[in-house]
């Protein structure tokens, strides 16, 4: 039996709120985001705006350059996360399962429900407007991949200059066909990089990945060539889980080549480690689980995972767990394709503050400033002295 999964992204969320708090800005050119000379750059922007050019992550000064009419409108996180709890809300109307997957997309898997996944695709898109007056797009198949395609793909071809309001559902069964003609580009996991990778090779579609031997595929791109293939015939597995099961952060690298060298591998893992700790940070959480994930050359793939004390999101503890688990399954000179650290059982780190020992509470003032730093300057710019 396949399963329905629903893939729903709201139309330009930021600005369609932002136009419920002031409606002269309906079917305008307008952009929310930074100040130009802040050197802002574009959160969100009207399909009015788009016409120009304009796009989300574009400085904010050369969308001005490109429609000098372009009203410029400040960014409030605060409402935007209310109103993405009321429409998440809504989700859990329908399902309990719903995987959010940032502040205006959702997964839902509806495949207990009897209706066809476009009639309830349809009642979704009519709820959201009726209740909220926010406009959404919505696509539908037997996987996620395929359904986050569908929506993208829906809203790309809706008429320009007004919110999309689209509705594609790729029935079980022609996920490949669906797939075949959209550039490669289209697919998960193809960047600029392996779009140029595949382009020299004459693949430009995501049906000619699908053509292609699977085995030069994982030849030429290792195991991210096995992930290619497989998502290129439309297939992904992955439940929709939702954000109880969810609360994880990770981080994972696949070498260019496979490193044998220990100090490489644990110089790796601190970095990785050190880069779950500022997301946790980031988020305002912290975990109690610590995995390792391994990957060899013939790409079995080991994760181990300890449990400590008390919650983190500090790097060093994070690396110390992750450090004695690879210990554990590593032996001298072995090669490794893929390190991966990750962080489980997440709460809330506000709500641990009072358990804090003073050293600690240092140790995070000084991460959280360390993050800041990058945030404005690049990783690059702040190195902390070798630790242990
Ligand atoms: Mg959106």
């Amino acid at each position: 039996m396949a399963r329905k999964i629903l893939h729903l992204d709201l139309d330009a969320f930021f600005c369609a709120v932002e136009e419920q708090h002031n409606p002269a800005l309906r079917g305008q050119p307008f952009a929310v985001g930074g100040q130009p000379d802040a050197r802002g750059v574009v959160s969100s922007c009207s399909y009015a705006a788009r016409r120009y050019g304009v796009h989300s992550a574009m400085p904010m000064a050369r969308a001005l350059r490109l429609c000098p009419a372009l009203i410029v409108v400040p960014v409030r996180h605060g409402i935007y996360g209310e109103v993405s709890r009321r429409v998440m809300a809504i989700l859990s109307e329908l399902t309990p399962l719903v995987e959010q997957i940032s502040i205006d997309e959702a997964f839902l898997d509806v495949s207990d429900l009897p209706d066809d996944p476009g009639e309830i695709a349809r009642r979704l898109q009519t709820l959201i407007n009726e209740r909220l007056g926010l406009p959404c797009s919505i696509g539908a198949a037997s996987n996620k991949l395929v359904a986050k395609i569908a929506t993208d793909h829906a809203k790309s071809l809706a008429r320009e200059g007004s919110y999309p309001k689209a509705i594609l559902v790729v029935p079980p069964g022609q996920e490949a066909a669906f797939l075949a003609l959209l550039p490669a580009s289209a697919l998960w996991g193809v960047g600029p990089k392996t779009a140029a990778a595949l382009a020299k090779l004459g693949i430009h579609t995501i049906g000619q990945i699908a053509a292609w031997s699977e085995a030069d595929l994982a030849r030429r791109f290792g195991a991210h060539g096995h992930d290619l293939a497989r998502r290129a015939r439309g297939e992904d597995d992955r439940p929709v889980v939702t954000e109880h099961e969810a609360k994880s952060a990770s981080q994972e690298i696949t070498f260019a080549h496979d490193v044998c060298d220990g100090e490489e591998l644990r110089r790796t893992l601190h970095s990785l480690a050190d880069g779950v700790g500022r997301r946790l940070r980031r988020e305002g959480v912290s975990g109690v689980t610590v995995r390792l994930k391994l990957r060899w050359p013939d790409f079995t793939t080991l994760t181990r995972q300890t449990t400590l004390p008390e919650p983190t999101d500090q790097d060093g503890e994070i690396y110390a767990a992750a450090l004695a688990l690879f210990d554990m399954v590593w032996r001298e000179g072995r090669a490794v394709r893929l390190l991966g650290v990750g962080v489980t059982g997440l709460t809330p780190t506000r709500r641990q503050l009072t358990l804090w020992d003073t050293a600690r509470q240092r140790e995070r003032r000084l991460l959280v400033t360390l993050d800041a730093l990058r945030e404005r300057f690049g990783d690059g710019v702040v190195r902390r002295g070798k630790r242990r």
